[in-house]
């Protein structure tokens, strides 16, 4: 079919031209050559790796250039796009069918007329309205700018220490590339955990590493104000703690850049973002928008939700030129899969968190734990992977993910992502055929494993018990199967220790009066113990992570 004839003759104007703006455009042009497209973008670079920026600051990117995935000239030559930098649109009039373009160098002003629009003006990082947070040395990282404004003021002021508010992704990796340009970094955060969208005992092992690397972590506390002192900045908290730094990072988080789809009336979501329809189109049949400025359903929990991630925003893109032109849109939802590096750790997660569940008022949920190595044992190098997976008693369907470790944590997360997104069980994960040589996995993959023990939980073959229910539990036999080596260098008060290698001849130990409670070092030996004792008629249960998990909960203040 001769698309070129078929296609309407639309002129798409597109806001904000990076990564839902660039998509947005270069796609509309690959169904629709004859249409008019023009993509105003008020900073001064369009299609940047904003992703990147964090490692550009910290010099693992050396040069700007290597941010820039596509410049205005490539959109001309390529796609026939016209991007017009440095140019903001401040108004757009839906009844007469224009925008008001204010050009940022000149400050002209002038109009252009659209048949359809596309919003994807991202989000703004969020600035606390407290004293000192626009002294200089104060900085957010959003744009290449704010990322050449640090760079700058490293060298010219020679900074040696830096407070990062907030231990979320960006937070985290710059604590990393700070660090790596020879800075002392402390992280401040308001949550009692660091990256706040895990779980908190999955958040231990990232917060151990922090410590290893010598950054001052600083939780449940949160800014209080910043100001000027002899020697540079005082950083002071809510706690009424006093932090000296050079240079402040504030990484608190990100609010969706509403303020044209506002001021022209189009309906916003619960979420603060722009409310749109499975097309990405808002309430105004000619304006779509996308990216991290839209509201979108959690395809887990059903709450509306503004997901501030790349990926999501390139798809939307995507989805919105396809609804103009008329192919098949729909956008199916979020589920927050996402990835980050923190000093060679890799934290990985994708679905609800035990957090986002409860926020969501489910109660119906189980979780499981366990630590496998990133490939077999016997194959040098094998890392752990500490693996949660969450899922739902009634049908076993999988409902989150979160992982932390060094090698093969994001293929295993991508894994359950597609589980996830597809409504498969924890029996589909049991099945699940994955790719495997010893230096790549096990013949069981963690992600076999995963859904073997959800499974095992759900047939009733390996009753389970959560940490936290210990302190209400009614006065069980706690069981270490544990060595007595290990046992020695610590365990749960009240514990008894009876290695699993001599369980079998030691069953007269076991109280019959009372529920036997289980645990080893993360979960397998315990499994086998709960395995031979259910056999024996043992009411036994099995604390679900084992010793690992138990310390990582006691040491998040969780069990306190
Ligand atoms: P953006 O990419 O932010 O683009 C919006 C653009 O619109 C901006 O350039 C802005 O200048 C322009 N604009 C706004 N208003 C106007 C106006 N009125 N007129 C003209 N132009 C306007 N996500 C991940 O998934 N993985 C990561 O590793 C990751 N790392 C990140 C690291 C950093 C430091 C940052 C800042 C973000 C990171 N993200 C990451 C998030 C990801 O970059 C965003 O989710 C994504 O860029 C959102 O795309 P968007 O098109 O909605 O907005």
């Amino acid at each position: 079919m001769d698309e070129t004839r078929e296609s309407p003759a639309e002129k798409l104007l597109i806001i904000g031209g990076v990564a839902g703006g660039a998509s947005a455009a270069a796609r509309a042009r690959r169904l629709c050559e004859r249409c008019e497209i023009i993509v105003f973008e008020k900073g001064p670079y369009v299609s940047f790796a904003n992703c990147g920026l964090p490692y550009y600051v910290g010099n693992v990117i050396r040069e700007q250039e290597k941010l820039l995935v596509a410049s205005p000239e490539l959109f001309r030559s390529r796609f026939n796009i016209e991007v017009r930098t440095n140019s903001q649109v401040t108004a757009i009039d839906r009844g007469g069918h224009e925008v008001e373009v204010r050009e940022v160098d000149g400050g002209r002003v002038y109009r252009e007329s659209y048949t359809k629009l596309i919003l994807a003006p991202g989000a703004h990082a969020v600035v606390p309205p407290l004293p000192g947070v626009d002294l200089p040395g104060v900085f957010v990282l959003r744009t290449i700018p704010d990322s050449r404004r640090i760079r700058a003021w490293i060298d010219e002021e020679a900074a040696r220490r830096a407070v990062i508010v907030g231990a979320g992704f960006i937070g985290l990796e710059m604590a990393e590339n700070l660090k790596r340009r020879g800075l002392e970094v402390a992280v401040v955060e308001m949550a009692r955990q660091v990256m706040p969208p895990l779980d908190e005992e999955m958040a231990v092992a990232v917060e151990e590493r922090l410590v290893e690397e010598g950054i001052e972590v600083v939780l449940g506390d949160g800014l209080s104000s910043i100001e000027e002192s002899a020697d540079g900045l005082s950083v002071k908290t809510a706690s009424g703690k006093t932090l000296a730094a050079d240079l402040v990072l504030l990484a608190i988080g990100v609010r969706p850049e509403v303020t044209l789809a506002r001021d022209c009336g189009l309906a916003l979501g619960t979420s603060g973002g722009i409310q749109v329809d499975e097309g990405m189109r808002t309430s105004d049949p000619d304006i779509f928008a996308v990216g991290d400025a839209v509201d979108t359903t959690d395809i887990v929990t059903d709450a509306e939700v503004v997901v501030p991630l790349a990926g999501p925003a390139n798809r939307q893109g995507r989805i919105a030129a396809n609804a103009i032109f008329g192919r098949p849109a729909r956008f199916r939802g979020v589920q927050a899969t996402a990835v980050c590096g923190v000093f060679g750790l890799t934290v990985a997660m994708t679905g609800a968190s035990e957090k986002a569940l409860r926020r969501s008022g489910c109660e119906e949920y189980e979780a499981i734990y366990l630590h496998p190595g990133h490939h077999v044992g016997y194959y040098p190098g094998a890392q752990p992977i500490h693996l949660k997976l969450i899922f739902r008693p009634c049908d076993g369907r999988v409902l989150g993910a979160q992982a932390v470790g060094g090698e093969g944590v994001a293929r295993r997360i991508d894994v359950v992502a597609i589980a996830i997104q597809q409504g498969m069980t924890v029996y589909d994960l049991e099945e699940a055929e994955l790719c495997y040589a010893p230096q790549y996995g096990a013949a069981k993959d963690p992600v076999n494993l995963a859904g073997m023990i959800a499974a095992n939980v759900l047939r009733g073959d390996h009753p389970l018990a959560h940490w936290n229910e210990l302190q209400t539990a009614e006065n069980p036999f706690l069981l270490d199967v544990r060595s007595s080596d290990e046992f020695a260098a610590g365990h749960v008060g009240g514990a008894v220790n009876i290695p699993l290698d001599e369980l079998r001849d030691r069953l007269d130990e076991l109280p019959s009066d009372r529920e036997v409670w289980t645990y080893c070092a993360v979960g397998q030996r315990a499994y086998y113990a709960t395995r031979a004792l259910v056999q024996r008629g043992v009411r036994v249960r099995n604390l679900s992570g084992g010793y690992q998990t138990y310390v990582a909960r006691r040491d998040s203040g969780r069990d306190r």
